[in-house]
């Protein structure tokens, strides 16, 4: 699956921080990851941390997936609005799923600094902001939810966010504390660095073709002819699940994001504040720690690569010109653009669990805008089920829910 266009920043920014060889003999181990994205690299982390004789294998160089495209917002907001989620699943589900997200992004911090992490993360504030007057009155009704559940949040009205942020056209919105961003290309390798050096076997350039499911491990064939004796597998394969699984459980769309040159003005005025808003789709944005203003959105709801980057261009000018509407005396120059592919569920809420077809194995299959905050719950998660434990999480986040 062709999972985003050529040149995505933070390819272009990091370049090829690490290389493995491919694997061509025969191994045995724990804990197979399959896959070294942001997810798989979470994943191998925590393996590690338990104590598994881990092993993780890629088919592109790692980091090449979705894990290179995405804009890397950290957030305890899912795309689904709590008071939505809770009609969908049930207050308990619905506000535990946002204070996993919220924990998610205080453990990637801890990590980060853990790992000595230069990828840039830091905590923001978030702005969620009503992009028509007809979205006030739900967003206030999101706001009075989330306030009852205990989340800091503060209202701003039309006049407030025109005060604080700038932003004209903004109907009124949410304000966060809790948000954060990353390079979460950069984090990816860091990791895999820190845990090679733990004893984590890395591999990449392969690709998993075949896996015999036994009662007690499995044996898994790679393209490059190797077999791996695994006793349990973790598919953090992102998009690529949907070729594995038979039934369908998340749409792929395509998505634009476009990056600014390095611009102090408004990488001061904004680089504590995520931004995003009510439209559909909606637009999101924040700065880069290399003083650069990222803007995402203006979604098509194909996933055919072709198209999706055929389409950068007049997706790129109409990025900015949804830029110029909301800062009408400021200036965005356009320095790289590019698609990726994405993934929305009936819920907005990720996949992580088990799967009947695959013995032996959970899935980790992080989507939507929350992607990165769900891989980290997923690392809490395994971890537990791999002790014989039970995760709160779980029933919300299954297959078949
Ligand atoms: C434009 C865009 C914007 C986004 N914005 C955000 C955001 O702001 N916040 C957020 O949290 N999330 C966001 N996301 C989502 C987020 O990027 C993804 O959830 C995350 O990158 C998924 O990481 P992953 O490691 O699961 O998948 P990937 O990075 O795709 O990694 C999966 C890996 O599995 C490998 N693989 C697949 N099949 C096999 C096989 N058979 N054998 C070996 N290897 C295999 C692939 O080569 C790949 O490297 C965005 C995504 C896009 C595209």
């Amino acid at each position: 699956m062709d999972l985003k266009s050529n040149e995505p920043f933070w390819l272009v920014k990091n370049g090829l921080r690490a290389s493995y060889p491919s694997l061509h003999s025969n191994a045995e181990c724990d804990i197979l990851v399959v896959g070294g994205g942001i997810t798989g690299s979470l994943i191998a982390h925590q393996c590690i941390r338990d104590g598994y004789k881990t092993m993780l294998i890629d088919k592109r160089e790692i980091c090449n997936g979705s894990s290179s495209a995405t804009t890397s917002m950290l957030q305890y907001e899912i795309d689904t609005p709590l008071y939505k989620l809770i009609e969908m699943v049930g207050e308990k589900g619905a506000v535990a799923s946002y204070e996993a997200c919220y924990r998610a992004i205080d453990q990637l911090g801890e990590i980060a600094t853990k790992i000595k992490s230069e990828a840039g993360f830091s905590k923001k504030y978030s702005l969620y902001f009503a992009a028509f007057k007809k979205d006030v009155d739900w967003l206030q009704k999101e706001f009075e939810t989330r306030k009852e559940a205990g989340f800091e949040v503060k209202w701003l009205d039309e006049q407030e966010i025109l005060k604080k942020y700038n932003i004209h056209g903004a109907y009124g919105g949410i304000l966060s504390t809790q948000g954060g961003s990353v390079d979460a290309f950069c984090l990816a390798h860091e990791l895999l660095q820190y845990n090679h050096k733990k004893g984590l076997m890395i591999y990449d350039k392969t690709e998993l073709v075949h896996v015999d499911y036994k009662r007690r491990f499995n044996l898994c064939t790679t393209a490059t002819g190797a077999v791996i004796k695994a006793k349990r597998i973790v598919y953090c394969v992102g998009y690529e699940s949907t070729n594995m699984i038979k039934e369908k459980f998340v749409d792929l769309l395509s998505s634009y994001a476009i990056i600014s040159e390095v611009d102090e003005t408004l990488y001061r005025q904004y680089k504590d504040v995520l931004i995003w808003n009510t439209a559909k789709p909606y637009l999101y944005m924040r700065t880069s720690d290399d003083g650069r203003f990222l803007i995402d959105g203006e979604d098509e709801e194909f996933r055919n690569p072709v198209k999706r980057d055929a389409l950068i261009g007049k997706k790129e000018q109409k990025l900015i010109k949804a830029f110029k509407k909301l800062f009408p005396d400021k200036t965005f120059y356009s320095d790289f653009a590019w698609a990726g592919t994405f993934g929305e569920t009936k819920d907005g809420l990720p996949y992580i669990g088990e799967h009947p077809d695959f013995k032996n194995s959970y899935f980790v299959c992080g989507f939507g805008g929350n992607g990165i905050t769900f891989s980290v719950t997923g690392m809490e998660m395994v971890s537990d089920w791999l002790k014989g434990k039970k995760h709160l999480m779980t029933p919300y986040f299954a297959f078949g829910r």
